[in-house]
């Protein structure tokens, strides 16, 4: 404890102000603790002091001009955590929330979810404090250049390779790749999630919705039981909450809510997935215009929700697939999901869970999948667009969705083994926690002290 204690107050000290990163390093180190004295020459190496510091942290001004002629002024951000195990890979994000200590656990999650895709990625990430909303197409494509005019120097197929996140989509990666190839001249695979018709690989868009719900039917199916005729909570209304939604009703589940940032939608039939799709990847508008379509379904605003914790959370269900930001299930929410008879959890999102939250799931044994395993279909399934773009090839989208399934049944074998290891079988945060990290480790300890 104390060893955690240590390192937590050195970061503190080097990098102030940073919550979410101390948060998810203390995740970590707090289940390597078995292996650390099992392996103590983790420890002699210092590996652990290697890791939570980034290869490398870039930050840059992001100057552009708006509609009205306004030049508008914002801060990018990549952060290259680990190269151990490959070229940097991560996503970008664009919100307002942005800052170093949100990026810098995106990227640190980032690297030991890498590593349990069994794939050869190293872990970065980055972004902007830009808010997407309300912007005019232009106004996107001109931030997106802007962004790209410095970020371009710093990345390439070999080296770091960003996609997508929250507020960057196909869109804002075809304005990127566009700035990019202008500014070097090459046409290459310097980002994945592409458009098809230009390097961008089928599946890649569904994957990380998909591969959540691979993930939660491996744990259920692991003991005796399946999604069929369940009834699940989706949080989010973005990329991985819709394909988390449309793979749930695949495998015969019924999703009855989904949120976004302006409340939570509820319909009791079941959210209809072509209307959820055109409000939010066409339209881009609230949640709270399906009512106009859907009249007995409910909605309930942000800040209307009398309780502690959010409304999403509290409607009676077997499942709940947390899908929008970080800390946005709280242990008032765990304790209510449980209450309502939700036994299963899978995390599309990045730390969604609290860590009391997460306390509680583990504690009462459910299956709990956390997000650095559950979602890492997505980035997996960038590298099988790395593979497709240095090969010239073209998968079919069975070729690769068969390959995401095959990667989300090895990625909880591999969780599910190592607990099973350390006499924890239900733990599955340990689990992902030390399969990630001993990859990385041995991988950094072969090449020397770097
Ligand atoms: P997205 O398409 O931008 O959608 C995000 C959704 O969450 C939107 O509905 C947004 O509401 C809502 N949201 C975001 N921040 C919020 C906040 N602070 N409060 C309330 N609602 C909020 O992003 P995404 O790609 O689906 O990403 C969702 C989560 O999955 C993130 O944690 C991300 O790191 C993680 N993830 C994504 C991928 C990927 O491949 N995209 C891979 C692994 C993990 P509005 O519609 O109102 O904006």
């Amino acid at each position: 404890m104390s060893y955690i204690h240590d390192t937590i107050t050195g970061l503190m000290a080097s990098s102030p102000a940073q919550t979410e990163f101390y948060q998810a390093v203390e995740e970590v180190l707090e289940s390597l603790e078995p292996l650390l004295e099992q392996s103590p020459h983790y420890r002699d190496s210092r590996i652990i002091e290697r890791m939570v510091e980034p290869e490398r942290q870039i930050m840059f001004r992001i100057p552009w001009v708006d509609d009205q002629g306004q030049v508008q002024v914002n801060k990018g951000y990549r952060i290259e955590f680990s190269s151990a195990l490959g070229p940097y890979k991560g996503g970008l994000r664009f919100h307002p929330s942005v800052n170093a200590g949100i990026i810098k656990f995106l990227g640190f999650e980032q690297i030991f979810k890498n590593a349990l895709t069994g794939l050869p990625i190293g872990g970065g990430k980055g972004g902007a404090n830009f808010d997407p909303k309300g912007r005019s197409d232009q106004e996107i494509m001109r931030f997106c250049q802007s962004f790209m005019n410095e970020l371009y120097r710093h990345i390439g197929p070999n080296t770091d390779v960003p996609a997508g996140d929250i507020g960057v989509g196909a869109r804002e990666i075809g304005y990127m790749f566009g700035q990019y190839k202008r500014l070097t001249g090459r046409y290459e695979g310097v980002l994945t999630g592409k458009g098809l018709l230009w390097g961008g690989s089928l599946v890649r868009k569904e994957a990380t919705g998909y591969g959540c719900v691979y993930f939660a039917s491996n744990m259920l199916k692991a003991h005796g039981d399946s999604l069929e005729g369940k009834t699940c909570l989706v949080s989010g209304a973005g990329n991985v909450a819709i394909y988390t939604i449309e793979k749930l009703y695949q495998l015969g589940a019924r999703p009855v809510t989904c949120t976004d940032s302006s409340g939570t939608l509820y319909d009791s039939r079941g959210i209809d997935l072509e209307t959820l799709k055109l409000l939010k990847e066409h339209k881009r508008v609230s949640l709270r215009e399906y009512l106009n379509e859907f009249p007995h379904a409910e909605f309930i605003p942000v800040g209307e929700y009398p309780e502690d914790g959010h409304a999403v959370w509290r409607f009676q269900a077997d499942a709940a697939f947390p899908c929008a930001t970080q800390n946005e299930l709280t242990v008032a929410d765990a304790r209510a999901l449980l209450a309502n008879g939700c036994r299963c959890v899978s995390e599309g999102a990045n730390m969604p869970s609290t860590p009391e939250a997460v306390e509680v799931f583990i504690a009462e044994r459910i299956h709990y999948g956390p997000g650095k395993a559950a979602n890492a279909g997505g980035v997996a399934t960038s590298q099988l667009e790395m593979s497709q773009n240095a090969s010239m090839q073209r998968w079919t989208f069975e070729q690769v969705d068969q390959q995401l399934q095959a990667i989300m049944a090895d990625i909880y074998t591999r969780c599910s083994e190592t607990a099973k290891e350390f006499d924890q079988p239900h733990n599955l945060v340990l689990g992902a926690n030390i399969a990630g990290f001993r990859r990385v480790a041995d991988a950094m300890l072969e090449q020397g002290v770097v």
